[in-house]
């Protein structure tokens, strides 16, 4: 095997951590001339910002018109409900949890004398109204996700109800468009792929150049960061996913157990989808729950549901404003619910995903890539996404288990004998 082939074979995320940790003590050693390479990490934020709008127009498309308007029934109905409210339940545990440990205070990278002007907060309604886009393609062209993502899952429903319609001719245009849409979105995924293939060397300049800057005194509060979002997974599935089962009469000791294998390969896979057939035969063969229920509920949760990654990009989010110096204001915060929520939504289920899709949340929220100290925190967020995701990615699944269950209660498909 060439010695090429053998490092395309290297998992990237590896290579990513080493790139993070060879940056730091490049970093350390060479000093403030690493400032050099600092254009291959400028690079590297350009190269994700060229992404994020078109991925969330066509993988949102894709994913709201995969949804058939008749399959959307009862169980579609009970599962979207349990899935947005346990999400938002999990960004605002990470909110709670970063007010506690204030990951990111500490680095400074603004500096002292930035004083950001504060500008007079839109009001709730306003922020609400502003999703809606008066012209979606300026939307488009002005990157700003929150209307993007907006008109994406209208017309992908639209575009459902037209591959569902009676009429021969509409329906095979829908299907047309569909198809597009559908090779958009994987020619988009590609792209992605590639950007993380040079992901090592962007975040190999970029943290050097952090590291060179501030000192390696920047380190501790990635761990508070990584500390807070564990934490805080940790509360959210004893206290929200016990809470649920407890409400439906079932103990979260016993799902924990019985679920343990799909949440062990989330945690070493990093990815909902490659969990899938795992998750699939836990729901059945562990839990005891009926093919009706999961078959739809666990595909759809593996693609939109994703606690861990909405809590973990709210933390990140707030690792990046306190490492600016900036503090948010509570129209910011709801921004973060709602922006954190459809990210999560729109991150594919794969490793690695929810890092790129935060940079839509940073947009959202008013703190984007461009500015380049944005573009450090994120790096140093980057470095060690590994870690981050393993835990995220785990709830992503446990989540996903925890909703097909109670719906499969409600619909009496589930057979609790398994649980004794
Ligand atoms: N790795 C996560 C998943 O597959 C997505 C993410 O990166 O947040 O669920």
């Amino acid at each position: 095997m060439s010695y090429w082939e053998s490092y395309k074979r290297f998992p990237v995320i590896y290579k990513i951590l080493i790139g993070f940790v060879l940056g730091i003590i490049v970093g350390a050693i060479v000093g403030p001339q690493i400032a050099v390479i600092k254009p291959l990490g400028d690079l590297l934020i350009r190269l994700l910002k060229m992404v994020v709008a078109p991925i969330v127009l066509f993988s949102l498309v894709v994913g709201a018109a995969s949804i058939s308007p008749a399959r959307l029934g009862r169980i579609g109905v009970k599962i979207i409900v349990y899935y947005l409210f346990t999400t938002a339940f999990a960004v605002l545990i990470g909110i709670g949890v970063a007010a506690v440990f204030q990951p990111g205070s500490g680095i400074q990278l603004a500096g002292e004398a930035q004083q950001i002007t504060p500008k007079t907060p839109p009001s709730p309604v306003d922020v609400l109204l502003n999703i809606v886009p008066t012209n979606p393609f300026a939307a488009l062209t002005e990157g700003k996700v929150l209307q993007i993502i907006f008109f994406a899952i209208v017309f992908g429903i639209a575009i459902a109800y037209l591959m569902n319609s009676q009429n021969e001719r509409i329906r095979a245009a829908g299907e047309t468009v569909y198809k597009v849409f559908d090779g958009m979105a994987e020619a988009m995924y590609k792209i992605v792929r590639g950007i993380l293939e040079y992901m090592p060397i962007g975040v190999f300049a970029l943290i050097g150049y952090v590291v060179a800057t501030y000192g390696p005194g920047v380190l501790g509060p990635l761990g508070i960061a990584v500390l807070a979002l564990y934490v805080g997974l940790f509360i959210h599935i004893f206290l929200v996913y016990g809470g649920i089962l407890a409400a439906f009469r079932l103990s979260i000791l016993k799902f924990l157990k019985r679920a343990s294998e799909a949440m062990l390969t989330a945690f070493v896979t990093r990815s909902s989808s490659g969990t899938l057939p795992v998750t699939m035969r836990v729901a059945e063969e562990n839990l005891g729950i009926g093919k009706e229920v999961y078959a739809f509920t666990l595909p759809l949760g593996a693609t939109i549901n994703m606690d861990g990654t909405a809590m973990y990009q709210a933390i990140a989010t707030i690792f990046i404003a306190n490492a600016l110096g900036i503090h948010l204001a509570p129209y910011q915060h709801l921004l973060i619910v709602l922006t954190a929520v459809l990210a999560s939504i729109g991150t594919a289920g794969v490793p690695g995903a929810g890092l790129i899709m935060l940079a839509m949340v940073l947009e959202g929220v008013g703190l984007p890539l461009t500015d380049p100290n944005v573009a450090l925190a994120y790096s140093m967020i980057a470095g060690i996404d590994v870690i981050l995701d393993m835990g995220r990615t785990m709830v992503n699944v446990t989540g996903d288990l925890v909703g097909t269950t109670i719906v499969a209660k409600t619909e009496g498909e589930l057979d609790e004998s398994k649980w004794k």
